[in-house]
């Protein structure tokens, strides 16, 4: 089932502090209906193509994400909680759609549709400062931190970092 080839794990809750601002949102996957042409569900589409039976019948010759072609919208495909955790399970497949949101001011560039997708679960727009923090923290992140402290020699704090959880 999809729902146990990507679950989440101790290791996507270890990397949290460096997640991308979309995994802890999500805003945009419950939302919108998501439709696209049915040739994106052909196995030589990206992915591996769309999964058919997370799609429903839209018309002739569009699908939509089954979850989204009515109120209220959840794509079946995503995992998490709006606004804490997210993640589309079928990330590598997905459709071309979902693949053309780009997150508000990711790469300088302005997104009504994220931040009309944030507002409507009560999230604020993201701004220049989100992106600086996450990319502060990627610099920073705990397999950053662990580098860096097998570079100067400290192995007492590395081994901390690396015990099991
Ligand atoms: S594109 Fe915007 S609304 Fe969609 S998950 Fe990312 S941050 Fe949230
Ligand atoms: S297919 Fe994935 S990215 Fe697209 S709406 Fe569903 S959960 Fe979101």
């Amino acid at each position: 089932m999809l729902e146990s080839v990507l679950p989440f794990t101790n290791r996507d809750e270890r990397r949290g502090e460096t997640m991308h601002p979309c995994m802890t949102c999500g805003a945009c996957c419950a939302t919108y209906r998501v439709a696209f042409h049915w040739m994106e569900t052909l196995p030589e589409a990206a992915g591996g193509g769309v999964p058919e039976a997370l799609t429903e019948p839209l018309d002739a010759h569009r699908l939509v994400m089954a979850g989204t072609k009515s109120l209220p919208v959840c794509c079946v495909a995503l995992a998490g909680r709006i606004g804490h955790r997210s993640r589309c399970k079928i990330y590598d497949a997905r459709p071309s759609v979902c693949r053309e949101v780009m997150a508000a001011g990711e790469n300088g560039q302005s997104s009504p549709q994220c931040d009309r997708a944030r507002a409507a679960h009560g999230l604020a727009p993201l701004t220049p400062a989100d992106w600086q923090a996450y990319a502060r923290r990627a610099q920073t992140g705990p397999a950053r931190l662990a580098e860096r402290r097998i570079a100067t020699n400290d192995p007492g704090r590395t081994l901390r970092l690396n015990k099991p959880a």
